[in-house]
């Protein structure tokens, strides 16, 4: 899936992207790229990107972030790794979140 080209840290237009990936050993498990929305005090954000490849699945997703968010941030990581589910989560912009879900709602 394609997220929007908003920075999703601070909202603001950007087409870059910075990947994020976490790997683990397991079995093979099916290719899948599932999308969920939740929200906290901050809004939340899962991106499910699992690809099975043998013994080792990677959870990889490419989120947009702007030079200036890397500068100041540093690299994206999830604040939640559920293997389990292959879900990644992370805290995103309010205008990321909401960019993301109107595109979701687009495409059904
Ligand atoms: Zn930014």
């Amino acid at each position: 899936m394609d997220f929007p080209d908003c920075c999703s840290l601070c909202g603001q237009p950007s087409t870059r992207r910075v990947k994020v990936s976490s790997t683990r050993e397991i079995g093979g498990e099916s290719i899948f790229v599932k999308i969920m929305l939740g929200f906290f005090r901050v809004p939340f954000f899962s991106a499910i990107a699992g690809r099975g490849f043998g013994q080792r699945q990677a959870v990889t997703i490419h989120l947009p972030q702007c030079k200036s968010c890397s500068r100041t941030e540093g690299k994206i990581s999830p604040k939640y790794i559920d293997f389990g589910r292959g879900t990644m989560t992370f805290v995103v912009h309010e205008i990321f979140a909401k960019r993301v879900r109107d595109s979701l709602r687009r495409t059904k």
